[in-house]
């Protein structure tokens, strides 16, 4: 039997949240946007930088999103088995996806493929995009809201390397990525890269690696070396907030990986924007809930 107030309930908190995200950066981004700033040398950086604090204290202020591009509504959901609306989850996400539409406003940006119809909602068929992880005997639900736009993350790129290219092979294509589009991203970029077996599984992985923390690090020391290597390397090519130059190219980077099939290297990117726009809710079995990416949230 479903628990329908229950299920309102998630909706609303849900609809509240995402359209939150729309407006607020979380925590970490904020953080490391003000260290960048902190550190750079550069006049017109710094002005860049000023202009992007200005635009997200005017977007709390005004209460609107503070980028137009809605991006695409993503939701990262790892559920225990026992949550108790497992089952009424993905109805839960798509009617808050609509209630953000409306409640932030959301500029519409699901267009049906092939109809080539913008359906007017965020909504379509298989948008809001759900990637599932099942908790065995867990009874929470962590989700992960994610506006992925139409210039950062959506433009991602995934390719099989041969075993003999190494992880020098897996240098080359994050750094041809970052110089060729990597720009069409409004820069300092969150890059995630996916160490994998094939392309897709690099690619999901990829964009895991740009939902977890600015400065976290994989727990393997060897990747965690490489995560700092290509930092230091892309902020040498000093590409600068919004691609302007400047002492910095990206926030971080971000890698995760899985095992491999011994004659393939997998190897994705997908790049977060400084308008990084993802949050973490928790909810407990009885729909309590902790918002996990912001401070001081009150929806
Ligand atoms: S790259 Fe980010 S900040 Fe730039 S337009 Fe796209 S969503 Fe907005």
């Amino acid at each position: 039997m479903v628990d329908n107030a229950a299920v309102q309930d998630m909706t609303d908190v849900m609809t509240k949240f995402t359209a939150y995200i729309g407006k607020r950066l979380p925590t970490d981004v904020k953080s490391k946007l003000a260290e960048l700033r902190g550190n750079e040398k550069n006049e017109m950086a710094n002005v860049i930088y000023d202009s992007m604090a200005e635009n997200q204290d005017a977007a709390d202020k005004l209460n609107r999103p503070s980028c137009q591009d809605t991006g695409v509504i993503q939701y990262f959901v790892s559920v225990g088995s026992k949550f108790p609306l497992l089952g009424e989850l993905e109805a839960i996400l798509r009617d808050a996806t609509l209630g953000a539409t409306k409640l932030g406003p959301l500029r519409h940006n699901a267009v049906e493929a092939f109809d080539e119809k913008n359906t007017g909602s965020n909504t379509g068929s298989r948008i809001p995009w759900l990637d599932w992880e099942i908790m065995p005997g867990e009874d929470s639900a962590t989700i992960e809201v994610y506006m992925a736009g139409g210039g950062c993350t959506l433009p991602g790129a995934s390719t099989v390397l041969m075993p003999g290219q190494g992880y020098e092979g897996v240098v080359d294509f994050v750094f041809d990525v970052i110089t060729s589009r990597g720009v069409n991203a409004c820069p300092p970029l969150l890059v995630g890269v996916g160490v994998s077996t094939a392309a897709e599984t690099a690619a999901r992985l990829s964009k895991k690696a740009i939902l977890r923390s600015v400065g976290s690090h994989h727990p393997n020391p060897k990747a965690a070396k490489m995560e700092t290597l290509l930092e230091e390397g892309l902020n040498e090519l000093g590409i600068g907030p919004q691609g302007l130059t400047g002492s910095s190219s990206v926030m971080g980077v971000n890698i995760e990986s899985s095992a491999r099939h011994p004659s393939t290297i997998g190897v994705a990117v997908s790049t977060g924007c400084w308008a990084h726009r993802r949050g973490r809710i928790k909810f407990n079995s009885d729909l309590t809930y902790e918002i996990l990416s912001h401070e001081g949230v009150v929806l």
